[in-house]
């Protein structure tokens, strides 16, 4: 994992103009943005990429996966919490583990699923060094959601299935939100659920590109 011992001073300068350039992208969720300046995504990407940690791109993190691009992290967590701070929140993918690390620092409580155990071994340590607490990890297929800890008030998906599991929807909270990409390789769009009263609502919101949600682990 990456030190940065000889780019920690420019990092929180770097982190600063990335946050802007999210908002002129049109993040506007400030407790977002103050995240994304006060997380170290140098730290969940090897050393040799660190100095393009704070490039609004994805990055390979080994297992063929790539962490998300910032402003995908950005966006994706300001449509889940639009509806208000949720409490619990499901994570499906947590890789590099840099979105479970925004996450953290805006809900009471993260439930992250990994379906690679070398990711989900190497950003639960991660995670745990850099003093995040409130996080619950497990490795196993996201497909079936971790009924047991839910319902949850957010579910993030950070891979893309053709179709949303049903398994998902069922851990909705009431008023809970899933923000899920679904679709190809070729084709993908963002999408949001909301358990109404009258029961699941789904918007369609902009074009992503996640790799797939698979099956099973590894
Ligand atoms: N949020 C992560 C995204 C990593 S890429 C980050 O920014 O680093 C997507 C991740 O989803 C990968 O780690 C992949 O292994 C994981 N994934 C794919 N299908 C999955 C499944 N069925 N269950 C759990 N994780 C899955």
């Amino acid at each position: 994992m990456a030190d940065l011992r000889g780019v920690g001073m420019t990092s929180q300068r770097t982190r600063n103009r990335l946050a802007e350039r999210l908002r002129e992208q049109g993040v506007q969720d400030e407790l977002v943005l103050d995240v994304i300046r006060s997380t170290p995504r140098h730290m969940f990407v090897d050393e040799a990429l660190a100095s393009r940690a704070y490039d609004d791109t994805s990055l390979p993190i080994g297992f063929n996966q790539t962490i998300s691009q910032p402003y995908t992290v950005a966006r994706m967590t300001e449509v889940l919490l639009a509806g208000g701070q949720p409490g619990k929140v499901l994570e499906i993918g947590t890789g590099s583990g840099y979105q479970t690390a925004v996450l953290s620092q805006l809900v009471e409580r993260v439930y992250t699923v990994e379906r690679i155990a070398g990711l989900a071994e190497r950003s639960r340590e991660i995670l745990k060094q850099l003093g995040y607490r409130n996080i619950q990890f497990k490795y196993d297929d996201g497909n079936i959601g971790w009924p047991d800890r839910g319902p949850f008030d957010g579910i993030i998906v950070t891979a893309s299935p053709r179709t949303i599991p049903a398994g998902l929807i069922s851990q909705l909270a009431p008023g809970g939100r899933l923000v899920i990409p679904v679709g190809t390789a070729a084709e993908q769009s963002l999408k949001l659920v909301v358990m109404t009263d009258d029961g699941p609502v789904e918007e369609t919101l902009e074009a992503v590109n996640f790799v797939p949600l698979l099956g099973g682990k590894v």
